[in-house]
């Protein structure tokens, strides 16, 4: 049968019944990376895989949160989606909204949002409100006005977002044949870190979903796939990391746009899953975030967007330090696409531009020169 999407594909795991109409773009499916160049570039001989969730229809993870969300809603008869963004919920709402024939109202911080994810709310026809705050300003006005107004939350505090991006880990499960030693991701609100802990569990018959799920949003054909289950490990930004803090961050400030949040939402949750998985939080600065992002593109041909860059950043790190042991087979989640924010690449100009006249002469020893 064709691929449909993951609603579809993974319905008798998600909470869905069968007559429920799927609102889907074919999400999900996405490449499992493993880098061959960067391990032998940096000796050391674990296994490391790329999940690329920027191949995702609208670039990044959050149409797998955002076909669940989007489902649920138009099956509760929902006319109207909103939601607070950085940029790529944004994106996937305005699609999935236009999808399902509804409106979608997405609040934008002032400034700081990738271009390629505002043209993305913009060509699909959101109601764009740009809010002179950041993210978790815009979030707290979400929660006040969807408490008055015909509109349905689909930002990741929406459970059915969570159920949704679960189904990544069933991937990599399926992929792997079993689940890695250890996932890296970067951090923001924390939901897609708890998602994952979620698919984890669930794929190998653990029932610790039920501590970060309603009851009734439990899964119930709980198919055991793995037996393992993989230390989780989370990277924020660290002008915007409250979970090293221990506190919410008052003035976020990151390159890393998509994880510029300082109040995370899935607070709770992500510590649950820190202390169950045996995992651990850490920081990266801008400079290395950008570093990372640089020499994953010039080494493997992929090319991510700065936040998701966070994960492969800190994943280097603690392998160089023994922090993840030598020889396990590590996942770091590739978040979204390089092709979102070219402004952070291009920032530095054209380099290694060769500028040359229109002749063949010129042409050819521009290249000698450089073979
Ligand atoms: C949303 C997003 C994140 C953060 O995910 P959370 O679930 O908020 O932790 C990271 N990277 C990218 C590219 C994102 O769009």
């Amino acid at each position: 049968m064709r691929y449909t999407g993951l609603v579809d594909h993974y319905r008798s795991r998600l909470p869905f019944a069968p007559n429920v109409r799927a609102i889907a773009l074919c999400e999900g499916r996405t490449p499992l990376i493993k880098l061959e160049n960067l391990p032998k570039r940096l000796g050391f001989e674990n296994d490391l895989y790329v999940k690329f969730e920027g191949l995702n229809p609208t670039g990044s993870f959050k149409d797998r949160g955002m076909t669940a969300a989007v489902t649920q809603a138009v099956h509760e008869g929902s006319r109207a989606i909103i939601c607070a963004s950085t940029g790529n919920t944004s994106a996937a709402a305005a699609a999935y909204a236009v999808r399902a024939g509804i409106t979608a109202f997405v609040l934008i911080p002032e400034g700081k949002i990738a271009l390629g994810k505002l043209a993305q709310a913009v060509v699909h026809g959101a109601v764009v409100i740009q809010v002179m705050g950041n993210f978790d300003d815009g979030m707290r006005l979400v929660k006040e006005v969807a408490q008055t107004s015909p509109v349905s939350i689909v930002n990741s505090i929406n459970p059915f977002r969570l159920q949704g991006q679960k189904t990544a880990a069933f991937e990599i499960v399926e992929a792997l044949g079993r689940a890695p030693d250890y996932h890296c991701l970067p951090v923001g609100n924390a939901g897609n870190i708890t998602a994952h802990w979620i698919g984890y569990s669930e794929a190998s018959g653990h029932d610790t979903a039920a501590h970060t799920l309603p009851a009734a949003l439990r899964t119930y054909d709980q198919t055991a796939i793995a037996s393992n289950r993989p230390i989780m490990v989370g990277y924020q930004a660290a002008g915007a990391a409250p979970f090293l803090r221990g506190g919410p961050v008052k003035d976020p400030e990151t390159v890393a746009t998509a994880i510029r949040i300082g109040d995370p939402q899935s607070w709770s949750q992500a510590w649950h899953v820190q202390k169950e998985s045996g995992g651990w939080f850490d920081e990266c600065t801008d400079a290395e975030i950008l570093a990372t992002q640089k020499l994953l593109a010039e080494s493997e041909g992929v090319f991510c967007e700065p936040a998701s860059a966070a994960s492969l950043c800190g994943a280097l790190r603690d392998i160089k330090a023994g922090k993840i042991k030598p020889g396990k087979t590590v996942v770091c989640t590739l978040t979204g696409n390089g092709l979102k924010d070219p402004d952070v690449v291009m920032k530095n100009g054209l380099t290694g531009l060769v500028q040359v006249p229109a002749e063949r002469a010129a042409v050819e020893k521009a290249i000698l020169n450089r073979l």
